[in-house]
């Protein structure tokens, strides 16, 4: 459960419209504001991500993604700028993120999610927005976030396909229930528009807002999947594994 954090006339004046939407109001906006979101990585997806939860208002954002601008970044790592290539892209990325809303906390980690800062990250979070192109580092926060009991919305995408999901532990799917194995075709390096990226990161980052304000249907136990090159979107059904080495331990939902 999200502390609320009391609004401010300028918050008030900032986040007017969106306080208009039914079931969320005031207290969805205070519990915005006293929300923690870590996103990992600020790519193609993360970058759109934490710019909708900046513009948004949550309150305290951490943005943890390693290494320099490069200029093959540019075409969808949104919160990169050409200013800033061969400098760290968690600067930027903080940089970005406080021009838009200086009215909230931003905290940029030079470091991708890795065994030394998972607990310490997630432990911090609220909730958790996996970003990361690796899986590898998916799965090392889907372990993490299922023993700590963390919601985690889980955004991957390949080229034109995209797919996303909610987990939170015990209710739903966990990452290793979807995938046992990583998708032998997944690589580092592949074919993406960030028009692409960034259709399923605002849907991302709606369900980011809806589960820490509490109104609307999530994707908890289902996927979204969708092919920008035919302009395909649906949502299916899907089950957790009773044998999953992760979660299958659970027995009850660790969340409310
Ligand atoms: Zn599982």
């Amino acid at each position: 459960m999200v502390q609320q954090t009391a609004l401010t006339d300028i918050d008030r004046a900032r986040y007017e419209w969106q306080v208009w939407t039914p079931g969320f109001g005031e207290e969805g906006q205070a519990k915005l504001k006293g929300a923690t979101v870590l996103v990992s990585r600020c790519g193609g997806l993360g970058s759109p991500v934490a710019y909708e939860l900046a513009a948004a208002g949550v309150g305290h954002l951490i943005i943890a993604h390693g290494g320099n601008v490069k200029p093959s970044d540019l075409n969808r790592q949104l919160l990169m700028t050409n200013d800033w290539l061969g400098r760290p892209r968690s600067e930027s990325a903080e940089r970005r993120l406080r021009d838009l809303n200086p009215y909230i906390e931003v905290e940029g980690i030079n470091s991708n999610i890795s065994e030394d800062n998972v607990a310490e990250l997630v432990g911090r979070a609220d909730l958790v927005v996996d970003a990361a192109p690796l899986f590898e580092e998916r799965f090392l926060m889907n372990r993490e976030v299922v023993r700590q009991g963390k919601v985690m919305v889980e955004a991957a995408m390949y080229d034109t396909d995209a797919s996303l999901t909610t987990i939170v532990p015990g209710l739903s799917p966990c990452l290793a229930c979807l995938f046992p194995e990583p998708p032998p075709a997944w690589k580092r390096e592949f074919p993406v528009f960030g028009a692409v990226s960034g259709t399923i990161a605002c849907v991302a980052a709606m369900e980011a807002i809806k589960t820490l304000a509490g109104f609307g249907q999530t994707l908890v136990g289902q996927m979204l999947v969708a092919d920008l090159r035919d302009v395909e979107f649906r949502k299916m059904k899907v089950l957790r594994r009773p044998d999953c080495p992760v979660c299958g331990h659970l027995e009850s939902p660790a969340q409310d």
